[in-house]
């Protein structure tokens, strides 16, 4: 598998209007995209740092996965996203290695990327993304 950078680190926060206020007014960021992945029931919004993105995470549904979260611990670091060339690729060479996977297969998250989560219970503790560029 070849990794080439951190693509994003996803932050779970209760409420993206909240939070944003912090990263533009005191980290001097600029939020430049806000999206609602329906799937997911999450809204996001991306703010660039160097080629890495941070990905706020705010709950559209008290049973999303986000919702969920917060619930048992609180707002902070959700997961972490490695940009790969080969998502397909990667996971099967994961998941040789034992790893457990949440997506068998790639899906579309936000931004159009394809991706994928391996399980933090087989990646000491940290819900790892990997994620591709479509061509
Ligand atoms: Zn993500």
């Amino acid at each position: 598998m070849k990794i080439t950078h951190i693509e994003h680190i996803g932050i779970a926060v209760k409420s993206i209007d909240e939070a944003k206020k912090y990263y533009e007014n005191v980290l001097g960021l600029k939020c430049y995209a806000v999206e609602e992945v329906e799937d997911q029931k999450v809204k996001t919004a991306f703010f660039m740092v160097g080629q890495t993105k941070i990905e706020l995470l705010e709950s559209t549904s008290l049973n999303g996965p986000i919702g969920k979260f917060i619930e048992k611990r609180g707002e902070g670091i959700h997961h972490i996203a490695f940009a790969v060339e080969e998502l397909q690729k990667s996971l099967e060479e994961v998941k040789s290695k034992n790893v457990m996977l949440v997506d068998e297969k790639g899906r579309k998250g936000a931004e159009g990327l394809n991706i994928a989560f391996l399980h933090p219970k087989s990646t000491f503790g940290v819900l790892t993304e990997l994620c591709e560029k479509p061509e």
